[in-house]
């Protein structure tokens, strides 16, 4: 995506699994782009995170890849929760995360949004799934029908926070984020942050990093 240049890191700098960076290299990925540059780094050093970048910025794969560097060795109860705000979306990070940790043989990815039958959702989940991307209505709706069980939940995404908000699920992220166990690793990203955003998040996030992708989509300005 970006220039090649001195300065430009390659993906096996961050100690990645080698599975992980076989994905990449079939894809095609072959640096970083600047978020997934900045962000690397502090995520798998289990550091929480307020990204402002929106789609297009490679945002998916800065998250991506280390929550499926962190749940690789798999396990029944979902350890990762991404929480987006449509099904679109929902699909598409299901399917980049497929692609990014195919290689992963016991990482079991579950995608539940509404609009779509439950059964099937719910005997994926009830296969056992370690990674659970989601709407917030589905996935309250499983949580409420016992099929969600998020007590051993150890990272949180919450992609598209502005958009979130904007289409009213404050309230379901909030019961979401409720029973979620503490001493996770949360992580937000919105293309913009207003103070509703930060009021939302501000009592789960511990000391986030702060990363500011500048608008041409070219460089991370301020990383705190
Ligand atoms: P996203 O912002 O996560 O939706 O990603 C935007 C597009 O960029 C997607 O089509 C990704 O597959 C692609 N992409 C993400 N990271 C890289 C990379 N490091 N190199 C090349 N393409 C990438």
């Amino acid at each position: 995506m970006s220039e090649s240049n001195q300065t430009t890191p390659t993906f096996d700098l961050f100690g990645l699994d080698e599975r992980i960076l076989d994905a990449l290299a079939d894809l095609g990925f072959e640096q970083p782009t600047p978020i997934q540059a900045a962000a690397l780094p502090a995520l798998l050093e289990g550091r929480d995170m307020i990204g402002r970048a929106r789609t297009g910025s490679g945002k998916t794969a800065a998250f991506g890849l280390p929550l499926l560097q962190r749940v690789r060795e798999g396990g029944n109860k979902p350890r990762a929760l991404v929480l987006s705000p449509t099904r679109e979306l929902a699909k598409q990070i299901g399917e980049a995360l497929a692609d990014y940790g195919g290689g992963l043989r016991s990482v079991r990815g579950v995608t539940i949004y509404g609009g779509a039958p439950y059964p099937p959702q719910i005997k994926a989940l009830k296969r056992g799934a370690s990674v659970v991307v989601g709407t917030p209505g589905r996935v309250i709706d499983l949580l409420d029908g016992g099929s969600l069980d998020l007590s051993e939940l150890e990272m949180f995404v919450l992609d598209e926070a502005d958009e979130m908000l904007s289409m009213g699920f404050y309230e379901d992220v909030s019961k979401i984020l409720s029973l979620i166990p503490e001493g996770g690793q949360y992580l937000l990203f919105s293309a913009t942050v207003s103070d509703e955003v930060k009021r939302l998040v501000s009592r789960f996030l511990k000391d986030p990093v702060d990363l500011y992708l500048s608008t041409d989509m070219d460089q991370v300005e301020g990383i705190t």
